[in-house]
C-alpha cells in the first residue's frame, strides 16, 4: 500500500564487496537467478534458509512495485559428489543405482518433497523454475561458443574450460577476491587431472562411462554437462546476457559461482548479474549444516521434534521467523534455546497483531505512526536487514497492546497507517502468517459446528445435517456419531 520503486535500497554486492544503490537494469523490471536444490534428497533446514533468504528479497523488491522475473532452477544432473571439483559420480545417479530407481523417479520424488517444503515456509514459487535436463541444447550450445571463442579445449569426449587462457585478459577470483597464485597453490588435484591442462580447469562436459545413466549426444560424444554450466545456460535463456541479481549460499562463491562467471565472459562479454547477493550459512554449534556432515535437520523433524537435540517441535512458522531474526549475511546457529525464544517472540507479535482490529479509536492521538513506518522500510532498505525490522514491529506491537489495554491513545488515520504496516511488513514482506490462531481454534470451530448439527437432527433437518458431515468429509473430517454424542477425527 506504500510501496515506491523510488526508494533507497541498497544491497551488499559480494562482486565489489559493499553496499551499493540497488539500479536495476531496465526497471520497472528485475532479473533474478538464484541457484536451486539438488533434487537427490530431502532439502535440509540450511538449504531453507537461504530459499527463506531469497524469498524476503523477492517478496521487497516486488512490494517496491519492481515487476521481478525470479527464476530458480532444477538441478537434476551433472552435480558430481566432490561439489568443488569433477570428480566422484553424479549424485542423482548414485541415489537411482541404491534405490534401484530410475533416476527420474529420484527426480520427481525430491522435487515434488521440495515443494512441499517451500510451501509450509511460506516460500512463493518463482517465476520459472528451470531444470538442467530440460536445458541440454541450451548446454551444448554454450560449449560450443566457448570452443570457438577459444577458452575450452576438448580431450577425450570432455570439454575444459582453460581457467590460464582467460586468466590473462580478465580476473578469474573477481568474486572470491582470491588471487591466482592462492588458488593454484590451495588447490588439491580433483578428477580429470590426466586431462586437464591446468589444475584449475574445470569441466564443460564430461565424457559419460558406459555405466553412467544420464547422458546425452553431443559433438564429442555421449556425455553429460558440468554442474557449472547449468546455471550460466538457464540464466542466459531466461533472462539475457546481463540481469540484475544472481544469488545462492555463499559456499557457491568459491567454485560454482566463480566459474559461471568465467563461462559467460568467455561466452557472452560480460559478467551476467549487476549484484551477487549470497546468503550466509545456517550452523549447529558453529558448523555449517549439511548432508555430509551428518549434522543436517530436516524440516519435518523440526516440526515434529523428532531429533536427538531438540526438545520439542516448533511450526514453520516459528522456523521462518526464527531464520528472519537473523541478518542473511550472518552466520545462523541452530538450537533449542534460540528456538524456544523465537517462538516466544513470534507469538508475542502475532498476538498483538490479532488484537489490531479490536483496537478504540480516540479523537485525539499519542502516537504518530508515519516515523515508525520510516523506520521499517530505512531496515529493509539497507540490505534487507530484517532483525532490525522485527525490531520496529516489536514496537508496532507494544503500541497495539497499550491502545489495547487503554494506556495510550490512537486517531483513526493513525490507526488505519499502524494498521496497514503491519499487514505490510508482517505479511507481505516477512512472509509470516498466523498458523497459530487457526490451529488453536480448530477443536473450537467444530465443536460448534457439531452443535448445530445435533440442532439440525432435532429438528428432523436431515438434510441440513448430511450435508454438514459430508462437507466436513470432503475436506479430511469424520465425524463419529455414538453414544455419548458426536465426536470429529481428521481423516
Ligand atoms: P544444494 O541442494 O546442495 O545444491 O544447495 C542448495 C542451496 O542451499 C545452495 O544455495 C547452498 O549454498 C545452500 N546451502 C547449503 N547448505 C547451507 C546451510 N547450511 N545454510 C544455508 N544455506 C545452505
Ligand atoms: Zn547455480
Amino acid at each position: 500500500m506504500f510501496a515506491h520503486m523510488n526508494q533507497n535500497l541498497f544491497v551488499y554486492n559480494t562482486l565489489t564487496h559493499k553496499k551499493e544503490k540497488f539500479i536495476p537494469l531496465h526497471p520497472p523490471l528485475v532479473g533474478m537467478y538464484v541457484c536451486g536444490p539438488t533434487v537427490y534428497s530431502d532439502a535440509h533446514l540450511g538449504n531453507c534458509r537461504t530459499y527463506v533468504s531469497f524469498d524476503l528479497i523477492f517478496r521487497y523488491l516486488t512490494h517496491l512495485g519492481y515487476k521481478v522475473r525470479y527464476v530458480r532452477n532444477i538441478t537434476d544432473a551433472g552435480h558430481l559428489e566432490g561439489d568443488a571439483g569433477d570428480e566422484g559420480e553424479d549424485k542423482i545417479s548414485k541415489k537411482a543405482k541404491l534405490a534401484q530407481l530410475e533416476p527420474m523417479e529420484i527426480v520427481q520424488k525430491y522435487t515434488v518433497g521440495f515443494h512441499e517444503v517451500m510451501q509450509l515456509f511460506n516460500i512463493l514459487p518463482p517465476s520459472i523454475e528451470p531444470t538442467a535436463t530440460g536445458n541440454i541444447i541450451e548446454q551444448i550450445g554454450l560449449v560450443k561458443i566457448i570452443l570457438e571463442k577459444g577458452y575450452a579445449y576438448e580431450v577425450d569426449g570432455s570439454v575444459y574450460f582453460d581457467v590460464e587462457k582467460y586468466s590473462k585478459t580478465q580476473d578469474y577470483g573477481i568474486l572470491s577476491g582470491r588471487n591466482l597464485e592462492d588458488m593454484l597453490n590451495n588447490t588439491r588435484a580433483l578428477g580429470g587431472q590426466q586431462e586437464k591442462h591446468g589444475k584449475l580447469d574445470f569441466a564443460l562436459w564430461i565424457k559419460a562411462k558406459p555405466e553412467h545413466l544420464m547422458k546425452w549426444p553431443s559433438p564429442w560424444g555421449v556425455g553429460f554437462p558440468g554442474w557449472h554450466l547449468e546455471c550460466s545456460a538457464m540464466s542466459n535463456k531466461f533472462l539475457g546476457h546481463q540481469f540484475d541479481i544472481h544469488g545462492g549460499g555463499i559456499d557457491l562463491v568459491p567454485t560454482h559461482h566463480t566459474n559461471e562467471i568465467a563461462q559467460n565472459i568467455a561466452c557472452c562479454g560480460e559478467n551476467p548479474a549487476r549484484y551477487w547477493i549470497h546468503t550466509n550459512m545456517l550452523t549447529v554449534n558453529g558448523q555449517k549444516m549439511s548432508k555430509s556432515l551428518g549434522n543436517s535437520f530436516l524440516p519435518h523433524e523440526l516440526f515434529s521434534g523428532d531429533h536427538s537435540i531438540l526438545k520439542k517441535g516448533y511450526s514453520p512458522m516459528t522456523v521462518r521467523f526464527f531464520m528472519l531474526q537473523a541478518n542473511y549475511r550472518s552466520t545462523l546457529d541452530f538450537g533449542n534455546e534460540a528456538m524456544e525464544a523465537s517462538e516466544k517472540g513470534f507469538k508475542r507479535l502475532m498476538n498483538s497483531f490479532g488484537l489490531i482490529d479490536n483496537l478504540k479509536v480516540s479523537g485525539t492521538t499519542d502516537i504518530e505512526v508515519g516515523p515508525l513506518l520510516e523506520r521499517c522500510y530505512e531496515a529493509m532498505n539497507d540490505d534487507f536487514n530484517s532483525p532490525v525490522l522485527i525490531a520496529e514491529l516489536f514496537e508496532a506491537s507494544r503500541i497495539v497492546n497499550s491502545v489495547y489495554d487503554g494506556k495510550l491513545k490512537i486517531d483513526a488515520a493513525n490507526l488505519e497507517l499502524l494498521k496497514g504496516l503491519m499487514n505490510t511488513f508482517i505479511l507481505d514482506i516477512l512472509g509470516l502468517k498466523n498458523e497459530q490462531a487457526a490451529n488453536d481454534d480448530l477443536p473450537k470451530i467444530l465443536d460448534l459446528i457439531v452443535t448445530l448439527r445435533n440442532e439440525a437432527k432435532t429438528n428432523h433437518d436431515y438434510a441440513t445435517s448430511d450435508k454438514i458431515r459430508n462437507g466436513l468429509q470432503k475436506i479430511g473430517i469424520q465425524l463419529n456419531d455414538g453414544k455419548e454424542g458426536t465426536n470429529w477425527s481428521k481423516i
